[in-house]
């Protein structure tokens, strides 16, 4: 396969700080031989471990940057045994925009893997984090919030994989992270996913929802910022000892968890975030919009558990994900 046409500012194998890009060529009306500027740094100090965190990878997305641009600026060398890897805006062009998907080729950057060298912009970001970015991370930490369409209670989770041992050490950075909640996760559309190639490569991954709406809360942006530190502390990266928080672990073992739409209308919630329903509970009703005078459709919750997701924000339109129900599961 050819190689990536990004060019990395930074030298990954150099003790010390950097501040730099990952440069992606990127020719256009505007900029005949401009070019796509990831930010990037790098913070390593001898041998040991790498830790890759990336925000902005769904371009919507604020508590992943936040906590990233504050810990890009903070972190020191003599505070880092290994290497720290830190992209706040992995999916740039889509960040700028403020949209889930890259303006550029719509591509969903988190639908993109493994990537091509050779396709379009987000597909040769994508490319570089998997050849040249994840093989030499040992623990990845990916932030996600709910974006502009969905709103979760703030989790942080990793996913149920055959290898027991590379689950074992995910779920012990998910407690670490110390967010609110805690999650065994069910990917509903798993290919293509940055996730599931870091996990095929054998790397421990850890993910994020930390609310969303298109924005970030005090509160959440603290999770985040707080979570990024436990978790390198944790992972033997970070001097120091993670806080210990309380958390409350959430399994979705399977796709009854998830609620979909089936009409399009204007929706209107039954119960809210953190509620505990019961199974066939009313949890949302869709009026349709066209005339006045009908009746609205019910949605009931496929399972009991806490309400963890929903559909933001007014409208719905046949196919979203209306709401996520979890299990509360008894877990240290
Ligand atoms: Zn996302």
């Amino acid at each position: 396969m050819r190689p990536s046409p990004v060019s990395a500012t930074v030298d990954f194998a150099a003790d010390g700080v950097q501040h730099g890009f990952l440069r992606l060529p990127y020719s256009r009306d505007d900029a005949a031989w401009g070019s796509v500027m990831i930010a990037v740094t790098v913070v390593k100090n001898g041998d040991g471990p790498t830790g890759l965190l990336t925000g902005g990878n769904h371009g919507d997305e604020y508590e992943g940057p936040i906590a990233l641009f504050d810990l890009a600026r903070s972190l020191r060398a003599e505070d880092v045994s290994g290497r720290v890897i830190i992209v706040p805006m992995m999916n740039q062009p889509a960040f700028a925009a403020g949209t889930r998907t890259s303006p550029i080729d719509r591509g969903n950057l988190n639908r993109s893997f493994p990537g091509r060298p050779d396709g379009s912009v987000t597909e040769k970001i994508a490319d570089y984090f998997q050849r040249v970015l994840l093989p030499m991370a040992d623990v990845v930490l990916d932030f996600h919030s709910g974006g502009k369409t969905l709103d979760f209670l703030p989790f942080c989770a990793a996913h149920i994989l055959p290898d027991t041992a590379q689950e074992a050490e995910a779920f012990r950075l998910v407690r670490a992270f110390g967010a609110p909640y805690s999650v065994r996760m069910l990917e509903i559309d798993a290919v293509g996913m940055y996730d599931t190639a870091a996990e095929t490569m054998g790397k421990v991954f850890v993910t994020t929802e930390l609310g969303g709406g298109g924005t970030a809360s005090a509160y959440t942006a603290g999770i985040a910022i707080r979570g990024c530190r436990n978790l390198l502390m944790a992972a033997g990266i970070l001097r120091g000892t993670p806080d210990p928080v309380p958390t409350q672990w959430l399994d979705m073992p399977d796709g009854s968890c998830f609620t979909f739409a089936e009409d399009a209308g204007l929706i209107r919630f039954c119960a809210d975030l953190g509620d505990r329903v019961r199974k066939d509970q009313c949890i949302a009703m869709i009026y349709p919009t066209g005339r006045t005078g009908l009746d609205p459709t019910e949605l009931r919750a496929n399972r009991a558990g806490l309400f963890t997701a929903r559909h933001l924000p007014g409208l719905v339109k046949p196919g979203d994900c209306v709401a996520v129900i979890a299990d509360e599961v008894d877990q240290t």
